[in-house]
């Protein structure tokens, strides 16, 4: 613990998730008591079992397309289904906890006049135009496609933000994250980091979508959880939007052949055809972050990738937990997508 004199009572919503469960682990180990909300749609207790016991930390299982009162000084709004084929499952759902979600978290904080914080997305840039992405630019989304769900519903919940704060004078923080990966990924999620190291670990066939030559820029989760709460601290007069992620772009066809050598697996390469509307590049441009927050990323894509595969290393290995959210299913190909999300929905 470190900082006791600024203790703070603080709300983490998506906190049994990827993200949510290392914030809430770094916001305790600065010595601040933490709600965990969550309705575990994708986010599991495992990633939070090892906080059950703290005495700082409480879990309410609430979906935050309801309202919530509680009494707190802080709110990270990071409930939200992030994985493609998580968000498309149920994509009503994954737009009305964004808006919704928003909404709500935005009225609670209005009327505790606190400071929130709005996990964003790179998504908000869409297929981009302009390479990297500023904080400025004002992107290239389809509105009526399969992917609109989330990045429509992330950029309705960026406005309500901003008008909140014009309007009401809420203190706000709008972080666009960019590719975040690290251990707590769900194995089954379908993103392209989790999906290579469990069927490289597996000596399984690594799927690439399209020709691969379509680049992410994959930050650590350490250095994101870092760039969050720095922005939360950062001065009243810093709303963002800011990019946070990592600038070192990369092709997914690198990606793979990067987790074959580092996990020395025997996989091959198999190509399938490219999900509607994917993004062909993207890589954030930092200087916002830098200046403003004094923050950059520091974990090396190797560093990472390695700490990562040793986190599903374990977990492969260990049969298969039963827990209560819906998502069991694997993805293997775009195609693979589609006919699981129709059939987990039956
Ligand atoms: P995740 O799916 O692991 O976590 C999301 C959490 O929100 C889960 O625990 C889930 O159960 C919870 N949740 C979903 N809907 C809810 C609802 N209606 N009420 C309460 N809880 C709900 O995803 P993540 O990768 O940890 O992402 C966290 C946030 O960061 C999301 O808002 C996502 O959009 C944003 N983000 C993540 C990335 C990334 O690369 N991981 C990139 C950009 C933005
Ligand atoms: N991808 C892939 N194989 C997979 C999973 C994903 O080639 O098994 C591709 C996907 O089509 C996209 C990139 O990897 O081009 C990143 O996908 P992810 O779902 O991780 O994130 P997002 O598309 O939201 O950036």
């Amino acid at each position: 613990m470190k900082n006791y004199d600024s203790a703070k009572r603080i709300l983490v919503t998506g906190g049994g998730g990827f993200l949510g469960s290392h914030l809430c682990e770094h916001l305790l180990e600065l010595g601040h008591e933490v709600l965990c909300v969550d309705n575990f749609y994708t986010g599991r207790r495992s990633n939070i079992a090892h906080l059950l016991s703290h005495p700082r930390f409480e879990i309410l299982r609430h979906d935050i397309c309801f309202p919530l009162y509680v009494e707190v000084d802080e709110i990270y709004n990071l409930a939200c289904p992030a994985s493609p084929v998580h968000y498309q499952f149920d994509p009503i759902q994954t737009t009305k906890t964004s808006v919704h979600g928003a909404i709500n978290m935005l009225g609670l904080a209005k009327r505790l006049r606190i400071k929130i914080l709005q996990a964003s997305t790179s998504e908000v840039y869409g297929d981009p135009t302009i390479h990297p992405q500023t904080e400025d630019y004002w992107g290239n989304v389809n509105p009526i496609g399969v992917r609109s769900c989330y990045d429509e519903g992330k950029r309705c919940a960026e406005t309500l933000f901003f008008d909140y704060n014009r309007q009401c004078g809420l203190k706000i923080k709008v972080a666009r994250i960019f590719n975040t990966y690290g251990p707590r990924m769900h194995p089954n999620d379908g993103r392209v980091v989790s999906n290579f190291i469990v069927q490289a670990l597996k000596n399984e066939n690594i799927t690439i979508f399209g020709s691969g030559n379509q680049t992410r820029s994959f930050c650590y989760v350490d250095d994101l959880i870092e760039g969050l709460i720095k922005l939360m601290d950062s001065n009243d007069n810093f709303t963002g939007p800011v990019n946070l992620g990592n600038a070192d772009e990369s092709t997914i066809l690198s990606l793979a052949r990067k987790i074959i050598e580092l996990t020395e697996s025997q996989s091959k390469i198999v190509f399938h055809s490219l999900p509607d509307d994917d993004p062909r590049q993207r890589q954030p441009h930092l200087e916002l972050a830098k200046k403003v927050l004094n923050w950059q990323p520091i974990t090396s894509i190797d560093e990472g990738l390695r700490k990562t595969i040793s986190y599903f290393r374990t977990l492969v290995k260990k049969p298969p937990q039963q827990e209560t959210n819906i998502y069991t299913f694997r993805p293997q190909s775009s195609e693979g997508r589609i006919s699981l999300i129709q059939s987990a929905k039956k």
